[in-house]
């Protein structure tokens, strides 16, 4: 491998930016194939796309060899450079004193960036999972977030999802973006998937219609309305949930408690959700499976609140005794009447 020197042209990095994005940039710059300049840095260990627009879109991990290279290419001071590029942080990928490598990697986020936002960074890509609570841009109006990410959106015409964004951006600030995705991804959960597709409880179908509504209103193909919603047309409920879960008042008010309490923990969620049916309020059962999986969880001593909600049952933690107690007693006479008649 040549020895490194100083480049003529280093371009400045811009907060959060990708690496492969930092790099192709750095060889446009140098008017030079950035296959090159990975290959000055570095053995590269895995493929490369060969398309170079690609290659900006890529995580480019180095070792610290390869890193030291970069730094001589550039100019640049390592901890200025990891500050505003995370994923240059240089890895050991076998044996410290390693030969210069280079590992190429595809960015796993259900957060894309703002079109318009890259064109005002002169075009250099974002790290999204730095900024993973940027699910829309209300600058320039695109949807960012999973299910019809990239969708171009008219907020005027959609204010509560804009007002939904505002929320997600205040619970950021208060709770920090790990956490309050974490909520946003539970939430996700049951209102997109536990409850769409295996408990169908009574009040789901309003949720259902809402969203087809609003689909329609954001313009998009009825074939889409139908099954694959958008998720930017669930992002106000889901937000909602997102409030509710991240609070480690409600997520403790949850917990079943002899003397029902937790009924005020569903009341709360159902005026969350903008639900005015009452007669819901009859049984924990028309939410299932969340009063399952907060028993489970309570087990484990988690709340909804914690980080380590849903993660898998430690295996040497004996669990808790946590009871099934229903938020009123319809539910268990009913039961018992069933019972009854039976026999
Ligand atoms: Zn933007």
């Amino acid at each position: 491998m040549p020895p490194a020197r100083r480049l003529p042209v280093v371009p400045r990095p811009q907060a959060g930016e990708l690496s492969g994005s930092y790099l192709a940039r750095l060889a446009m710059a140098n008017r030079t194939d950035p296959h090159t300049l990975i290959g000055l840095l570095g053995r590269v260990t895995a493929h490369v796309p060969a398309d170079e627009q690609h290659l900006a879109i890529m995580v480019l991990t180095l070792n610290e060899a390869a890193f030291s290279r970069l730094l001589t290419y550039t100019g640049h001071v390592a901890d200025r450079l990891v500050r505003a590029i995370p994923s240059l942080m240089p890895k050991t990928f076998k044996a410290p004193g390693e030969l210069p490598a280079v590992r190429i990697s595809f960015l796993k986020e259900p957060t894309v960036e703002c079109p318009g936002c890259r064109l005002r960074r002169n075009g250099a890509y974002l790290d999204t999972r730095l900024f993973s609570h940027r699910t829309a841009c209300l600058r320039h109006g695109y949807w960012l977030y999973g299910q019809g990410s990239g969708d171009r959106l008219d907020f005027a015409l959609l204010p509560e999802v804009a007002v939904a964004q505002q929320r997600l951006n205040r619970a950021t600030l208060r709770y920090g973006s790990v956490n309050t995705m974490h909520a946003y991804r539970i939430a996700v959960g049951y209102l997109g998937h536990a409850w769409r597709i295996n408990y169908h409880p009574p009040w789901y179908p309003a949720m259902i219609a809402r969203w087809q509504q609003r689909t329609r209103t954001g313009g998009v193909l009825p074939a889409r309305e139908t099954w694959q919603l958008p998720d930017w047309a669930m992002h106000s409920e889901c937000m909602a949930l997102t409030c509710l879960f991240l609070s480690p008042y409600w997520a403790r008010l949850a917990l079943p408690a002899p003397d029902r309490r937790h009924k005020l923990f569903y009341e709360r969620l159902l005026a969350e959700l903008a639900i005015e049916d009452r007669g819901i309020l009859q049984t924990i059962r028309n939410f299932d499976p969340l009063p399952g999986d907060i028993q489970e969880q309570a087990r484990w001593g988690r709340l909804l609140s914690d980080l380590e909600w849903g993660l898998p049952s430690p295996v040497t933690v004996t669990p808790l005794k946590v009871p099934f107690i229903d938020i009123t007693d319809n539910y268990e006479m009913s039961m018992r009447r069933l019972l009854g008649a039976a026999s």
